[in-house]
C-alpha cells in the first residue's frame, strides 16, 4: 500500500495527473493537536512540506455554523480561540495569514440561485487554523472559510460544493475540517476506539473507496453506528464538501486512520 509520503511525492512528478488543485479532508480533532508534537500533527507538517504550495486556501469548517451561507472577506482574519478549558499556551496562538476579499467575492456569486453572504466578523476558528498553523507554518497563503448553513439537509451540502469546483483549478486548495466519528459525549481516555466507532469510520471508508456517495449523504439511513458516530451533523458535514469536489481523475490517499478517545475518527483524506 502506498504511504502518504509516496502519494505526496507522486502530485509533485505527475502535477498533470488530475490538472486541479489538492484537495483535503482533515480530521481535526483536539484543538492541542496545534501544538502537541504527535502523530497527527506531524502528518499536516509533512504534507505542507511536500504539497505543490496553493495560492490561497478554502476551509469548510466544523465549528461555523451559521443562518444562510457566509463566506469570510475580511483583508485580516483575526485567530478564533473557540474551546474552553485548555491550557493558556493554545490561547496565545495565532494565525495570521491574509484573507482574499476578492475570492470571497468570487465565491459569494458562485450558486445560480442564491447568494452567499460576505462576512466580516468570524474570522480562523480553530478548525482551520490548528490544522493549517502545522501545515503552512508561515501563514503567508491566503486563508478564506465558508460557513455550514445549519438549517440545509446534508443533499444541499453536497450540490453547493460541486459549484467550487472550478477554484481548484485555479490554485485554491480546498479543505473540509470536521471529523468522520465525532460524540464527544462518550468520549473515553482510553486509546481503544467503540466498535460502532469503528464499524462505521469502516464504512465510510469503502463507500468513499467505491466513490459512492449517495449513501453518505443520506447517512441517518446506515443505521446504529452512523446514529452514534454523527450524533449532531456538524463535524460530518465538511466531509461531504470534500467528497463532491473529488474528481474523476483524483486518486485519494487516506491518512491518520486511528481513533482517539474512543468516539473521535481521525481518518483524513487528500486527493489529486
Ligand atoms: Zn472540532
Amino acid at each position: 500500500m502506498q504511504t502518504i509520503l509516496q502519494f505526496l511525492k507522486s502530485l509533485k512528478e505527475k502535477p498533470e495527473r488530475s490538472g486541479h488543485s489538492p484537495l483535503l479532508f482533515v480530521g481535526h480533532g483536539n484543538p492541542m493537536n496545534a501544538i502537541e508534537d504527535n502523530h497527527f500533527r506531524r502528518t499536516w507538517e509533512k504534507i505542507g512540506k511536500e504539497i505543490p504550495q496553493p495560492e490561497a486556501i478554502l476551509v469548510i469548517s466544523a465549528h461555523w455554523q451559521t443562518r444562510g451561507s457566509w463566506v469570510t472577506a475580511m483583508e485580516n482574519p483575526r485567530t478564533i480561540h473557540d474551546f474552553y478549558g485548555f491550557p493558556q499556551e493554545l490561547y496565545e496562538q495565532k494565525y495570521p495569514s491574509p484573507g482574499n476579499p476578492e475570492l470571497a467575492s468570487m465565491i459569494s456569486g458562485m450558486m445560480p440561485d442564491k447568494k452567499i453572504g460576505l462576512n466580516s466578523d468570524w474570522g480562523l476558528d480553530h478548525g482551520t487554523w490548528s490544522v493549517l498553523k502545522p501545515m503552512f507554518p508561515k501563514a503567508d497563503i491566503p486563508v478564506v472559510q465558508l460557513s455550514l448553513d445549519a438549517e440545509q439537509p446534508p443533499e444541499y451540502h453536497f450540490m453547493l460544493a460541486k459549484n467550487l469546483e472550478y477554484l481548484r483549478k485555479s490554485g485554491v486548495m480546498i479543505i473540509g475540517s470536521g471529523n468522520i466519528v465525532h460524540n464527544l459525549s462518550l468520549m473515553k481516555f482510553s486509546p481503544e476506539a467503540y466498535d460502532w466507532a469503528i464499524e462505521f469510520d469502516d464504512k465510510v471508508k469503502s463507500l468513499i473507496d467505491l466513490r459512492d456517495y449517495q449513501p453518505l449523504i443520506d447517512y441517518d439511513k446506515l443505521g446504529e453506528a452512523a446514529r452514534l458516530s454523527i450524533p449532531t451533523s456538524e463535524h460530518y458535514l465538511p466531509l461531504l464538501y470534500s467528497l463532491a469536489l473529488v474528481g474523476k481523475k483524483d486518486e485519494i490517499q487516506y491518512f491518520n486512520e486511528v481513533a482517539t478517545m474512543g468516539s473521535v475518527s481521525m481518518r483524513s483524506f487528500i486527493a489529486g
